[in-house]
């Protein structure tokens, strides 16, 4: 049995590397970028107007009440117009380029305008302050060609912005890989199958595929019955089909849990099995021949779903291209005792109180059968396996479920 440090770290060290793709701009939000994504004009492209009013030359301005001849209008979308006597101006609209010969910008609120004999006359109720006031010069915020996104970045709505912006039609991401999510155990019927008294319903797979959901990965459900035979010859086929593999179920110590023998017969080389922690603690891991990960976690459903996110979901946010996530702590509002030589997991609601502190409220079932009570929580608490007193106050690394 090893220390759930040992076993982070194994996991680790086994990454896979999936493909890189191209898809659409559309379908690339919640991917990972493995590309470097440039700057392919300057930002802004053009000195750019950020207000409705007049443009004019500043050094031209005249006494406390400048007055401006307004010699045409400059709309957004238009291409630059050059004034044609260095003390006029130009109308301007947010958006638009600035005229040639102008440099700086007052908007309506400041002005008042006023048509005489023919001339239309902007009077400044108000100097501007510096020249350049309302211009956002070209270049200012980005240059051509410098690197705005690097590879191993999430896409969110920004990144998916700024790739818009630099005419990205289409992106360079991880390709994700479809997830086989297996179920074991001859007690398990589908959700929407009758069921006899001593059998229930499984639930393990319909929550991996929702949790796997949010990192944009597909998954494809499969059921093991529980022989050695049935077991081994279905993970062969679904070993052909698919680079990553999470059981549930059939690893603990049971007359009928046949999943580490059927790997082993199938030449998947086992990294390591048991850890030292609760829930969770029949946990087994191992890959055949760089090709596929096997991830077989037991099948308590509470189990199911801590090994999932504290080992499975930082495997593959790193498979996938991303850099390892810092730890997020939470501080423990109770006073929680375990005795057990374990690293202890305790299902927690953890939420921000007013002073800003993000407090993680124990919330114990009755053990990793008790999924139900999974709903009064977000996440797990991650307590050292060499005490067995947590105090109220103490900080410990959050692992978040929602
Ligand atoms: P096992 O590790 O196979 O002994 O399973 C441990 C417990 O988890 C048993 O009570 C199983 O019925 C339950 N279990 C296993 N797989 C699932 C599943 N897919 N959904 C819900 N419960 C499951
Ligand atoms: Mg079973």
């Amino acid at each position: 049995m090893i220390s759930s440090q040992e076993a982070t770290q194994i996991i680790n060290n086994h990454l896979c590397s999936f493909p890189t793709e191209t898809v659409n701009l559309a379908e690339a939000q919640g991917k990972i970028l493995q590309e470097t994504i440039q700057a392919d004009r300057d930002f802004p492209p053009f000195h750019r107007v950020t207000m409705d009013g007049i443009a004019y030359d500043f050094n031209q301005l005249q006494g406390d009440n400048p007055t401006v001849v307004i010699e045409g209008m400059q709309l957004a979308g238009e291409p630059q117009k050059i004034l044609s006597q260095p003390n006029q101006g130009f109308e301007v609209m947010t958006g638009s380029v600035l005229p040639q010969g102008t440099n700086t910008v007052t908007p309506y609120e400041d002005i008042d305008i006023q048509k005489e004999s023919g001339e239309t006359i902007a009077t400044l109720k108000k100097l501007p302050s510096e020249k350049g006031k309302n211009v956002h010069p070209q270049g200012y915020d980005r240059s051509q060609n410098d690197g705005l996104i690097s590879a191993g970045t999430y896409l969110g709505a920004t990144q998916i912005a700024v790739a818009a912006s630099v005419g990205r039609a289409k992106v360079q991401v991880t390709q994700s890989p479809n997830v086989a999510i297996v179920s074991t155990g001859d007690e398990l019927v589908d959700v929407d199958q009758q069921l006899e008294p001593y059998q229930i319903r499984q639930s393990n797979n319909y929550a991996l595929r929702a949790a796997l959901a949010n990192h944009q990965v597909s998954a494809s459900f499969y059921h093991l019955s529980d022989s050695l035979e049935k077991t081994t010859a279905g993970m062969a086929e679904i070993m052909e089909k698919h680079s990553v593999i999470i059981l549930s179920g059939g690893v603990s110590r049971g007359k009928r849990d046949y999943v580490p023998d059927a790997l082993k017969a199938l030449g998947v080389k086992k990294l390591f099995h048991r850890v030292k922690q609760r829930p969770g603690k029949p946990f087994w891991f191992g890959m055949k021949d760089n090709q596929n990960a096997v991830f077989a976690l037991p099948g308590n459903p509470v189990s199911t779903f801590m090994c999932f996110h504290r080992y499975f979901v930082p495997w593959l946010e790193q498979s996938l291209g991303l850099p390892e996530k810092p730890i997020r702590w939470a501080m423990l509002s109770n006073h929680i005792k375990f005795e057990p030589e374990l690293i202890y997991f305790p299902t927690v609601l953890a939420q921000t109180n007013n002073d800003g502190q993000f407090l993680a409220e124990p919330i114990e079932g009755h053990g990793s059968g008790d999924f139900a009570n999974l709903l009064r929580c977000n996440g797990f608490l991650e307590l050292p396996a060499d005490r067995s007193h947590f105090r109220q106050g103490e900080v410990f690394p959050f692992i978040p479920f929602t």
